[in-house]
């Protein structure tokens, strides 16, 4: 019979949970209605339930005039902020502690005069909130990247690098590595959070040991596409879903050891039920 095993570190993050808490309390309180700017996360399951609780999705501040307005755990940029906190009834601000942290250096390093750079992937609310911190800092998400802005970046001299919170660790000295010889001085802010750092560890380790490994959480989740691509590494038969009815019995054809990790975004309540289904599935129940 296959053995299941959950990732030691998998599933909903410190700064998730918060968000979630704070949404929940604001639609208990009632009172003017509950508005989220941009996914409050990056789990549409999650989303979608917040709405049939009657918490809507608004693209910008100025869409929300009037509403209790929940700042995105990605953050959001100083502009929309200000305009959220002119025209919307109530401000709740669920920006991760971590990503303030993220913006807080990138502003030190700017103020130290260094050139900033975001190691992260350029359209990212989070990396796009981070480059609004510092105006002219610029997103760079490999080492081809840096070979693009190589002259921007030996004219520099002094480059600050921070880093978008979800990246890989391998991702990160892959973009020193290459940005070294360009400058006099890298200073490098390491902004990877812990759940991150966490998460990705144990999914590598579960991998290795795995035959096929189920990553749960939202394809737009750019933690869980990293976890996905991580376990491809060491078990090529990786699924990346988002709910246990994308399941596919044939998956599971031979194998005797089973992983399952889930993003920084995915509820508890959503590892368990695809955990039950697989065990269901391979008769492991
Ligand atoms: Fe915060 Fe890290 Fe979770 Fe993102 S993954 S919300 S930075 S704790």
């Amino acid at each position: 019979m296959p053995v299941i095993r959950i990732a030691e570190e998998a599933g909903a993050c410190y700064g998730v949970e918060r968000a979630l808490a704070m949404v929940e309390a604001a639609v208990a309180k009632g009172g003017a209605p509950v508005k989220t700017l941009g996914p409050l996360i990056h789990n549409p399951r999650v989303v979608n339930s917040l709405k049939h609780q009657g918490v809507s999705v608004v693209d910008s501040a100025s869409d929300a005039a009037g509403a209790a307005l929940l700042l995105r755990t990605h953050g959001v940029t100083p502009e929309e902020e200000r305009i959220a906190r002119d025209q919307c009834a109530k401000v709740m601000d669920a920006t991760c502690p971590f990503v303030k942290k993220a913006h807080a250096a990138a502003e030190l390093l700017a103020k130290e005069g260094y050139a900033v750079y975001v190691v992260g992937e350029a359209g990212h609310p989070e990396v796009e909130a981070t480059l609004a911190h510092v105006p002219g800092s610029i997103a760079i998400n490999s080492a081809d990247d840096v070979e693009k802005y190589a002259k921007a970046l030996r004219q520099a001299r002094r480059i600050g690098l921070i880093v978008q919170t979800t990246m890989s660790a391998s991702r990160l000295n892959e973009v020193v590595s290459a940005t070294l010889p360009l400058a006099e001085e890298v200073r490098v802010m390491n902004t990877i959070c812990e759940a991150t750092a966490g998460h990705q560890d144990s999914c590598r380790r579960l991998a290795q040991q795995s035959d096929v490994m189920i990553v749960i959480g939202g394809r737009i989740s750019a933690n869980t596409t990293r976890l996905a691509e991580i376990a491809s590494q060491y078990c090529p038969r990786t699924h990346h879903i988002e709910g246990p009815d994308e399941l596919l019995a044939n998956w599971f054809e031979g194998a005797e050891n089973i992983g399952i990790t889930a993003g920084a975004s995915t509820p508890e309540s959503h590892i368990k039920s695809v955990y039950q289904a697989i065990a269901t599935m391979v008769g492991a129940n």
